[in-house]
């Protein structure tokens, strides 16, 4: 490949960040990682009354937490700053004129009024609605308008428009259905189909990849590359994320912002393995990608033209493999404010504490499917004393005062409180009484803690402390009896 490959993540800073952007920003990223080349964030902000900084931060730090870093743009600087477009509009200024001087851009002075009557009578011809074009041959000074007008791109009549994108492969557009399209608002700020052409000329943008709801603005930008005669870049128009429904993705399908899903306690890798299957596939059958592994596995060639459905069920799947391939400490950092929100703990935690949650964390972390279960799945471990959760748990301790009473006798003698030690205890304590399996382990998990499951039995009683179990089962032999 002669020319470098550039490619820009381009959101608008108008909510936060979504899966489909997140995809967009993935596949960018692994394609100029992949070639070698660089990517750029710049913040598409010429809609203010949409627009904020705060959405702004916030699809910032979601790109940073899923690990997608930038070479050149926002926050990271570079030659082509500002990357905010509202803050660029002097660089929009000599593509204006240029438009202008060669005829190809006019100013419009319809008022809203009269656009509203146009885009009547198209749709009472059954045409779709489209600007006529009525101000095109308006001497150039309308001075004695008081209104401001806008700056629309004269779409030549009759020609068509071929793009020979990299995923959709070649598709021709009319320019006759294409009508005369604003590219200043009349308060000066350039469109986006206008700034997006002009920031991607002068940033040097070699490829583009974006979903495919920007495919309709893609022609009008190919003729303003034409008008300008800058070769355009390569396209390439990601297919639509679908519900399982196959209807297109929306929040009645569930979580579709990214800081929903760290909210809940899901990892950066899992997504950013599920996002890069969302359209693209690899050659193999090998579903679990690192970001380096996606690196040199991805390429546009295998990215499909069809819809991509989102499966909440395999994005489960993915994070559950990988929270049991992370570090226990990891996940119980992961972990902490969720058990604060609990009051489980407080803010300030020993080094003992810590390790004691690393060990609560390991025996929980083979039934996480994202971190924010942890505080219901060890709840059991938190609190002096616990009450039988329900039926069955009662039933089970109405039937075991001997075997608790027994337990609860020689919990002193178990000498070291270790697994080994404790499970031997108990099958001894089983051989003396005549009773094992279910009858003899159920009794005494139930005393413990309050619940029929939970991890396994010595490791759950070994966690809890020699103190916290004897004072457990006392209270629930104790509460037998009144
Ligand atoms: N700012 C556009 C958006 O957020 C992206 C434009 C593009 O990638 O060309 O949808
Ligand atoms: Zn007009």
């Amino acid at each position: 490949m002669s020319e470098k490959v550039k490619v820009r993540f381009a959101p608008s800073p108008t909510g936060p960040l979504h899966i489909g952007g997140a995809r967009s920003a993935l596949f960018n990223w692994l394609l100029a990682r992949k070639m070698g080349g660089t990517m750029l964030v710049r913040v598409e902000d010429t809609d203010l009354e949409r627009s904020s900084r705060e959405s702004e931060k916030m699809i910032l730090d979601d790109l940073r937490w899923l690990g997608l870093d930038w070479d050149e743009g926002i926050e990271v600087g570079g030659e082509n700053g500002p990357y905010r477009q509202s803050e660029r509009l002097s660089a929009y200024r000599p593509y204006i004129e240029r438009l202008l001087a060669s005829g190809q851009a006019y100013y419009c002075y319809c008022s809203e009024e009269d656009l509203e009557k146009e885009r009547e009578s198209c749709k009472q011809r059954g045409e779709m609605p489209r600007y006529s074009g009525r101000c095109r041959h308006l001497p150039v000074a309308k001075s004695e308008f008081a209104r401001k007008p806008v700056l629309r791109f004269k779409v030549p009549t009759g020609q068509q428009v071929v793009i020979n994108d990299l995923v959709r492969g070649k598709i021709v557009f009319d320019t006759d259905g294409i009508g005369d399209f604003v590219i200043v608002k009349s308060e000066g700020l350039p469109t986006y189909n206008f700034a997006v052409v002009v920031d991607d000329i002068e940033m040097k943008i070699s490829h583009i990849i974006r979903g495919d709801e920007h495919l309709s603005n893609t022609p009008r930008q190919v003729l303003l590359y034409q008008a300008l005669e800058v070769k355009p870049p390569a396209f390439a128009h990601i297919s639509l994320i679908l519900g399982e429904d196959r209807s297109k993705m929306s929040k009645r399908h569930g979580a579709t912002a990214i800081r929903q899903y760290r909210a809940k306690g899901y990892l950066p890798e899992a997504l950013l393995n599920y996002l890069a299957f969302l359209g693209w596939s690899p050659a193999g059958e090998e579903e679990i990608f690192s970001l380096e592994e996606l690196v040199q596995a991805f390429s546009l060639e295998r990215v499909a033209k069809s819809p991509a459905v989102f499966s909440l069920e395999k994005l489960d799947w993915l994070n559950g493999h990988y929270l049991r391939k992370a570090s226990a400490e990891r996940l119980r950092d992961m972990a902490l404010p969720y058990w604060q929100q609990a009051g489980f703990i407080g803010e300030k935690l020993t080094t003992a504490e810590k390790e004691w949650l690393s060990e609560v964390t390991a025996s929980v972390q083979e039934k996480l499917v994202y971190v924010s279960q942890i505080a219901d799945l060890t709840a059991l471990y938190f609190g002096e004393t616990k009450e039988p959760v329900n039926q069955e748990a009662r039933d089970i301790l109405n039937d075991s005062e001997q075997v608790l009473q027994e337990f609860l006798a020689r919990i002193d003698d178990f000498f070291a409180w270790d697994e080994k030690e404790i499970k031997q205890g108990i099958k001894k304590l089983g051989r003396d009484l005549q009773v094992k399996g279910k009858k003899l382990f159920m009794p005494i998990r139930v005393a413990a803690s309050g619940q029929t499951w939970g991890p396994e039995l010595p490791t759950m009683l070994r966690l809890l402390g020699r103190e916290r179990v004897k004072q457990r089962v006392a209270y629930m032999l104790m509460r037998l009896k009144v």
